[in-house]
């Protein structure tokens, strides 16, 4: 059989693994960051007919410029965005890649913070960008001093600033952000894939886009919106950013299918974000609850939460995975990560933890 490395492959991606979150289908699927609500019927049903006129012109390309999707978008962001601001991809990944397309590439650098997002690296490594991994302060937090003494030190072409950080959930203050692009030269990139998760009250990092012309801030509908499987990500800069995207997307990169499924849902955000607050509540349950069991949840502003004091992480994954619960193991030492469910599934990954913790004390 024909391996891999039997293949005239490019050097650099010798050896590589590839992005792999197990895909497992059990009952409780807590290991993904998704948001496991359902999407509501009324909005499926007017997704549905937005689809059935978008396969009817389906024989045409689609907007290559998706100006109404665009348009959509900066309406939901607000903070005085326009069109001009927004771009959109299928996923944030593909904007992640595309912005390490035409800023980062062969001899430049992308600095971001470990333990970080781990598509980062591999996106890197596919852009033929390297990767530089700064490191953090206690609990994975990220001071404004640490974060710039490593652009000041290593002078990177990008920097990605993960917000709040996957997969410790941990939050990034704006003044980390200011610190960083003021020391940058290159772009700065603030992955909020996250953002609707923030408490009450706290500002994106789209409130820091004036006056910056480097500073792109990326979004998705993966979480929050529970849109994942739809993949529309997006990000909102200066235009001239998304000039420098034009030059490196592929043409009708949107299918018409993809632009009519994220309008449906946009038409309907309200809808689609009702149950953030439930989630975020069962978040904090998961900390409160794991605290409670002896392990120790890290400070969190996102759906999910990593956890410490793990003997084994392995056998805690597997003795789960057999009740038909799946969470994640990221390979930081002594902990997992879990993604808040439904308030059933939540307390099923709860009971579960106690009742390990009183077979193995
Ligand atoms: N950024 C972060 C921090 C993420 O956790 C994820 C998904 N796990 C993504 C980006 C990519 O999400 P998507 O491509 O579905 O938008």
């Amino acid at each position: 059989m024909t391996s891999l490395s039997d293949l005239p492959i490019r050097d650099d991606l010798r050896g590589r693994e590839p992005y792999g979150a197990p895909q497992k289908h059990v009952r409780v699927e807590l290991n993904v960051n998704e948001n496991t609500h359902p999407i509501p019927d009324d909005v499926q049903a007017d997704v549905l007919g937005r689809l059935a006129k978008a396969i009817a012109g389906a024989n045409r390309y689609p907007d290559r410029e998706f100006v109404e999707l665009r348009e959509a978008l900066a309406g939901y962001l607000g903070h005085g965005l326009s069109r001009d601001n927004l771009w959109a991809a299928n996923g944030s990944n593909e904007i992640l890649q595309q912005l390490l397309q035409a800023f980062g590439g062969p001899g430049r650098t992308v600095l971001g913070f470990a333990p970080t997002y781990s598509m980062y690296p591999l996106l890197a490594s596919g852009t033929g960008t390297a990767w530089v991994a700064g490191d953090r302060d206690a609990d994975y937090e990220l001071s404004a001093g640490r974060a710039a003494e490593w652009v000041r030190r290593t002078q990177p072409d990008v920097v990605i600033l993960c917000s709040p950080n996957n997969p410790t959930g941990t939050p990034l203050s704006l003044d980390v952000i200011e610190a960083v692009y003021a020391e940058a030269q290159g772009v700065v990139v603030v992955d909020e894939a996250y953002a609707e998760f923030f408490p009450a009250g706290q500002p994106s990092a789209l409130t820091l886009l004036p006056g910056r012309e480097r500073l792109v801030i990326s979004r998705t509908m993966s979480k929050a919106f529970a849109y994942a499987g739809v993949r529309l990500g997006y990000l909102a800069a200066d235009p001239a950013i998304t000039d420098a995207l034009r030059l490196v997307r592929l043409p009708y990169h949107l299918s018409a299918l993809t632009q009519a499924a994220a309008l449906g849902a946009l038409a309907h955000s309200r809808e689609m974000l009702a149950m953030v607050d439930e989630i975020k509540v069962q978040r904090d349950r998961i900390v409160d609850g794991l605290n409670a069991l002896g392990f120790r949840a890290y400070r969190t502003w996102s759906n999910f939460v990593l956890f410490d004091g793990v003997a084994d992480p392995r056998e805690v994954f597997d003795e789960l995975l057999a009740e038909g619960i799946i969470i994640r193991e990221m390979g930081i030492p002594n902990s997992l990560r879990v993604s808040a469910g439904t308030e059933a599934e939540t307390g099923e990954f709860l009971d579960a933890m106690a009742r390990y913790v009183e077979r193995h004390g």
